[in-house]
């Protein structure tokens, strides 16, 4: 592996600016760099969708043999504050991180370095492969809506890997939970707070007894529910007629997010009931979850190519989604594999120049393994 290009490229690519919706410019560059190695790219009609700069990048490399033909993806856009990042090389140290101000944007940026190295590789030294499909999707960030949006019919991979998670690589997340939104807005009725408060319904009230009625945080191994965000009220003299709350309930399995979003429901309705309050709820299945048996051919090609490498698998699941749980909801078999990218979504973001590499030579395995 050639250690000064890969860091070079990383370092280019994060001082792109791309956070959500304004992948365009990035987008542009990663197509010259796709198509030097050989891909076909295709730009889908995502961004028109969700309004942004650019599409997601659907690009193909036509093998030279039979096989399971993978599928490489990662994201383009970071979170805020993502613009203007000033990324430090710490040789001491071994690591890449952001001076401070900003985040360093291995998240996904690692992954896209990851992926472009080690397809060089095997270019490079004439690696026989089957077909290869490499994914950049926009806006993961904020809902994973570039993946909602991406054109399958585009993608006939058998297998994804989806570059974007913290662990070193040798991880391999193998489960994520299904997501709820939940949107509640309590009506009660106005009243003046000193003349004559017993008129009035107080919505804040009739949502503080809801909740703490309410089983949230960890139900148990699987399942987690948390109440993000209360909206309510403009002064103190009136009783609070309205009060918008957004909650939210995950779990590796389907029916138990069911039933913690079915609980969450039923305690807000049979609160505002108790108080003659009404009570608007909007539910949206913001992803669903996937589970990748650990015997699955996908696992075997993963342990072939970090065994290659020395490297240990680590099998393990995750709390949160990514796009690999929209891969998967379309039919592409999919895992996610760490490039060891550390306090993503922190101004100490920082990623080891090993893991970094290290995830060069993953892409490169894992297509020698089929
Ligand atoms: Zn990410």
């Amino acid at each position: 592996m050639d250690n000064k290009r890969i860091i070079d490229e990383f370092l280019e690519l994060v001082k792109i600016d791309s956070h959500s919706k304004k992948e365009g410019k990035i987008a542009n560059i990663l197509t010259k760099k796709l198509e030097e190695i050989g891909f076909e790219v295709f730009v889908d009609d995502a961004g028109e969708k969700l309004g942004g700069e650019t599409g997601n990048i659907i690009a193909t490399l036509k093998g030279d043999k039979e096989g399971k033909k993978l599928l490489f993806s990662s994201h383009m856009d970071t979170v805020v504050p993502g613009e203007g990042v000033n990324p430090i090389v710490d040789y001491e140290n071994g690591i890449i991180k952001s001076d401070g101000t900003t985040i360093l944007g291995s998240d996904d940026k690692a992954g896209i370095v990851a992926i472009l190295n080690g397809l060089r590789m095997i270019k490079e030294n004439n690696i026989s492969h089957s077909d290869i499909q490499v994914v950049f999707s926009i806006c993961e960030e904020g809902g994973l809506n570039g993946a909602k949006n991406l054109d399958y019919s585009k993608i006939n991979a058998d297998y994804g890997f989806v570059l974007d998670s913290g662990g070193s690589p040798g991880e391999v997340v193998v489960k994520a939970p299904a997501q709820d939104a939940i949107k509640v807005t309590i009506k009660g009725k106005p009243a003046h707070a000193g003349l004559q408060p017993e008129n009035g319904i107080s919505a804040v009230m009739v949502a503080s007894k809801a909740i703490s009625n309410m089983n949230l945080l960890r139900i148990d191994e699987e399942t987690t529910a948390n109440i993000g965000i209360i909206n309510g009220g403009s002064a103190t003299n009136i009783v609070m007629p309205e009060i918008e709350i957004k909650a939210e309930a995950r779990s590796l399995c389907e029916k138990k997010l069911e039933n913690q979003t079915k609980h969450m429901i039923e305690v807000f309705e049979n609160t505002a009931k108790e108080f003659g309050a009404e009570v608007i709820i909007d539910v949206n299945r913001a992803y669903s979850p996937f589970n990748i048996d650990e015997d699955d051919e996908i696992i075997n090609i993963a342990k072939k190519a970090f065994n290659s490498m020395g490297v240990e698998t680590k099998i393990t699941s995750t709390g949160g989604g990514s796009d690999t749980n929209i891969l998967n909801k379309n039919g592409i078999k999919s895992v996610i594999l760490g490039v060891g990218m550390k306090k993503a979504h922190t101004l100490d973001e920082y990623i080891s120049i090993k893991d970094l590499v290290d995830s060069c030579t993953m892409v490169y395995e894992l297509i020698k393994s089929v």
